[in-house]
């Protein structure tokens, strides 16, 4: 095949919600490599490790190619054309419809599709079948802080930008871990205060992570106490003069109400509910109160909780008491998790909303979509909102659903329902570029789409910056893009349907798609009626509002102090502390808090296949207070029982000095593509915010017990490792405890550990079969049966490439390490066996990588950091945290600890 010279396209990451402008390096037909594109206004040309690595996640092992489907759920989906696929899905669409009614059907989407695609599934549900049962996983995200925005201002999306976060002189960051989630967004302020240090910071959050340990001032705060928080912040605002009278009379009413309410909010009462000293709190209301210009930065912390909405008001108010809005550094900004949750919510790609921003309630809203889409009807039943949508499905009451681009089978709290539900319904389609979710097994139907480096539209990030997502590379298989598949079923949908003689699916292309979304804006509050694809090919992406007449966006919101509500005045909301869903109590004493790691995003479909991602965290562990882990006797690595009344999980367990004693963290991304067990969520209360729907995912109450299972088994084995997890996964329920990972920079392995009471009958066969180490003359057996010790070796051309160690697994880490740095095997080959924790020379150090995009180590800053280097001696020498900077706040609490790295250095 004679390749295209290399072409470089400009496009966007498909991850977090900063929305990073990129440069992607393909022959038309590969991608070969990306940078960060230097002249797009959220990034600048950084990226971080995820974006960074994006390239690596392009293999075809794992991808949805090809249409499948089956019409008996005992056998196995077959290929078939698209014809077939989409009549099937038509017609049975159709078919339920009629028989049951058209809010019998649900649609359930994600933040990662386009603006196009969202568009294109919404009319289809809302303007052509006539249901609000459209939601999707941006429930689960931020529609606490749509609600927020919307009782407060009138209107949804944050008012500043991203320049706000480097003007402000006080950050106040709340139940959000920047450095983590949002890290480009996390160096512009790392920067930023860099260059002025008068600049603070204060973090709120449970845990002291990487965001908190660089604060001026962290408020590790008892989860789910913020609005308590907020409160008593404001109540010292008030008493201690802050106020800023003549911004609350002329923009704001309901301040009397919420003077009023906060009084009983206390330092002493206060500091007690939230578990932290009074003196932080009046310092904290100190800074705010003097501080020039504030800017508030919150996300899944505040969002996930029974009480989001209210914990967003609570924020707000303290900024309308100040007058800390619409002016250069100063305002309430939510940080979107995914990348295009901002579009999803623009065309009202939600249950409880409809599009630019118009409510399904409001009957002049109805009329004017019923006029642009052409349709007489459009339903004012609020849809079913993601907990309540598949709690219906399960109930039998809706009969089909078709997910795209989203696993709720892992992203759902009490995942057990959710299994349930998609057993129950009658017809699940599931539109994906991945077949290893797992929500594809209840498939009826997969719909292949394509994704990243593949997909064409528009995504709009946080800042309400609207960018362009370009294909670099053909589509692989039969795969299409989303807008065109749920184009495709909605023609045929309007046959069975309605007695439309012209489709009102008529798109032939994206730009179609948003050419028309662009003209349901006319008028609103993001207007974008100047924008189009020219616009953005020509002068780069573009803030909403962005009207026709309009030489640019409107970079701040609400600077005049005028809002969209009737009074045009910005609204106070008397919010009080609850609290968690789950309370804990003797039988479930620890606060489990979920969230997210630094090099994994979501479910792992994509940053689980990049081994040098998983250098960073290999596997799922759950931190834990080193004084609780000896009090209750529990060692680091030990296999503990999470449980709860919903389930239970085995994991294994790390002290950790970031969690609170009385509570354990729990990262949110694995799930039973990884693990034996489906993830963190299975522990979650299916409880929701009452305004925005959206469910508590960051805190149950739990025990933790120990498990002692004492079969343990460790393999690793070097080759095409897709393929290799791929072969592995079907055994990992077929121990109590398995786990699989990758393992290796340039030389990529697997890694696999299972443990159990006793040897499962069958699993080392099947083990080696699935790892390709069967016996040979390669290999090299040790065998101790009555000890049930079972071993195996191979070495190929002098290298080790794989070992199974089964009955006794003290070796496995230096085993594993030997095969990351590349497999030389200085030693006689038995020494492989010897049950001893380091190699005869003594030479293996357990080290996880810091800087992932250098391969620099933890024991190699710890020993440079023992001989008394400074942070910049460190980039120095080692180069660490000069690329994508992710690693930075890690390596300054590193260096924070210094003395006690010097103690056991
Ligand atoms: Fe992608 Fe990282 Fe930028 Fe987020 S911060 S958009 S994950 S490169």
């Amino acid at each position: 095949m004679t390749l295209k010279p290399i072409q470089q396209t400009h496009s966007t990451c498909c991850y977090c919600g900063v929305g990073c402008g990129v440069r992607i390096a393909s022959d038309g037909q590969r991608v070969l490599g990306i940078e960060g594109d230097e002249f797009h206004p959220a990034n600048l040309g950084r990226l971080c490790t995820k974006g960074r690595t994006l390239p690596l996640t392009m293999t075809p092992t794992g991808r949805a190619l090809y249409p499948e489907m089956r019409t008996d759920r005992r056998l196995p989906r077959q290929r078939v054309s698209w014809d077939e696929a989409l009549d099937t899905v038509a017609n049975r669409f159709a078919d339920i419809i009629r028989e049951h009614g058209r809010d019998s059907v649900a649609f359930y989407l994600s933040g990662q599709l386009l603006t196009e695609d969202y568009y294109v599934f919404n009319k289809m549900a809302k303007g052509l079948i006539g249901t609000n049962n459209i939601d999707t996983n941006s429930r689960l995200c931020m529609s606490s802080a749509v609600m927020g925005y919307k009782k407060a201002f009138g209107a949804d999306a944050p008012p500043g930008n991203y320049e706000d976060l480097e003007l402000a002189d006080l950050l106040l960051i709340a139940g959000s871990n920047m450095a983590y989630a949002h890290p480009v967004l996390f160096r512009r302020i790392e920067a930023a205060k860099a260059a002025d240090p008068s600049k603070r910071w204060i973090v709120v959050d449970p845990r002291r992570t990487d965001t908190a340990a660089m604060a001026d001032l962290h408020l590790a705060i008892n989860p789910g106490t913020d609005v308590a928080l907020f409160n008593g912040l404001l109540h010292l605002l008030l008493w201690e003069g802050y106020a800023d009278r003549r911004y609350i009379d002329a923009h704001t009413e309901g301040f009397e109400a919420v003077k009023d309410m906060v009084r009983e909010y206390t330092p002493k009462l206060v500091a007690d509910i939230c578990g932290i000293s009074d003196t932080d709190l009046i310092t904290a209301a100190q800074w705010f109160g003097q501080a020039k210009a504030v800017t508030s930065l919150y996300s899944m912390g505040l969002n996930q909780s029974i009480q989001g909405t209210d914990k967003n008001l609570a924020v707000i108010n303290l900024h309308l008491a100040t007058g800390q809005m619409g002016r250069p550094g100063a305002g309430p900004f939510s940080l979107t998790g995914q990348p295009n949750a901002m579009g999803g919510r623009e065309v009202g790609g939600m249950a409880t909303m409809l599009a630019a921003h118009r409510d399904i309630q409001n009957p002049a809203h109805r009329s004017e979509m019923a006029a642009i889409w052409g349709v007489d009807y459009l339903s004012d039943t609020p849809g079913l909102s993601a907990v309540d949508m598949f709690d219906a499905i399960r109930r039998g009451q809706v009969k089909a659903v078709w997910i795209a681009c989203t696993n709720p089978a892992h992203s759902m709290p009490e995942q057990a329902l959710i299994a349930e539900a998609l057993k129950t319904a009658e017809f699940v389609v599931v539109q994906e570029a991945f077949l290893d979710t797992d929500t594809v097994p209840f498939a009826d139907v997969v719909l292949p789409a394509t994704s990243w480096a593949e997909k064409e539209g528009t995504v709009t990030n946080s800042e309400r910056r609207i960018s362009r997502v370009r294909a670099a590379i053909a589509a692989p298989g039969e795969t299409q893009g989303d807008w065109w598949i749920a184009t495709q079923v909605a023609k045929r949908l309007e046959k069975h349907l309605t007695p439309f003689k012209m489709s009102r699916f008529a798109f032939d292309t994206p730009e179609a798609v948003f050419n028309e979304h662009r003209k349901t804006t006319e008028g609103m509050d993001l207007d974008i009626t100047g924008l189009s694809y020219a616009l953005l090919e020509n002068q780069g992406p573009q803030q909403w509002p962005f009207p026709a007449g309009a030489t640019t966006g409107l970079a701040r919101r609400y600077s005049d102090g005028v809002f969209p509500t009737a009074s045009g005045k910005a609204s106070f909301h008397a919010v009080r502390h609850i609290g968690t869903a789950d309370k804990t109590s003797a039988r479930y004493p620890f606060h489990l808090i979920t969230g997210r790691l630094r090099d994994q995003w979501h479910g792992m479909s994509r940053t689980g296949r990049v081994s040098q991602l998983l250098e960073h965290v290999a596997e799922a562990c759950l931190s834990m207070n080193a004084d609780d882990m000896a009090r209750r006797g529990i060692q680091s690595g030990q296999l503990v029982k999470v449980a709860n009344a919903r389930g239970s999980i085995l994991v294994p367990v790390e002290a950790s000095a970031e969690v609170a004693s009385g509570s354990v963290f729990l990262p949110m991304h694995w799930n039973a593509q990884f693990w034996s067990e489906p993830g963190a969520n299975r522990l979650m209360p299916a409880k929701a915010d009452p305004y925005s729907l959206q469910p508590e995912l960051k805190h149950a109450a739990v025990r933790i017990d120990v498990v002692n299972l004492p079969w343990q088994c460790v393999a690793v084995r070097q080759g095409d490792v897709d393929e290799l997890m791929q072969a592995i996964r079907p055994l990992l329920k077929q121990s109590r405890f398995a786990s699989a990972t990758l393992i290796g920079r340039e030389n990529p392995a697997l890694l696999v550990r299972f443990a159990d009471e006793s040897e499962p009958d069958g699993l080392i066969n099947a083990l080696d079969t699935a790892i390709h180490l069967h016996s040979s003359p390669e290999t090299q057996d040790y065998l101790d049966p009555a000890r049930q010790i079972n071993k195996r070796g191979r070495w190929d051309a002098g290298r080790l490439t794989g070992f199974r160690l089964a009955g006794e697994t003290k070796a496995a880490d230096w085993l594993s390490d030997v095969i990351r740095q590349g497999g030389e095997w200085r030693w006689a080959r038995l020494q492989a066996f010897a049950p001893r924790a380091t190699p005869p020379d003594g030479s293996y150090q357990p080290a996880k990588t810091v800087c992932n995009c250098l391969g620099v180590s933890e024991a190699t800053l710890k020993q440079s950091i023992a001989k008394g280097c400074s942070f910049e001696d460190l980039q120095q020498q080692h180069k660490c945290g000069t690329q994508c900077g992710s690693c930075v706040p890690e390596i300054k609490r590193m260096l924070q600890n210094a003395p006690r790295i010097l103690q056991t250095a």
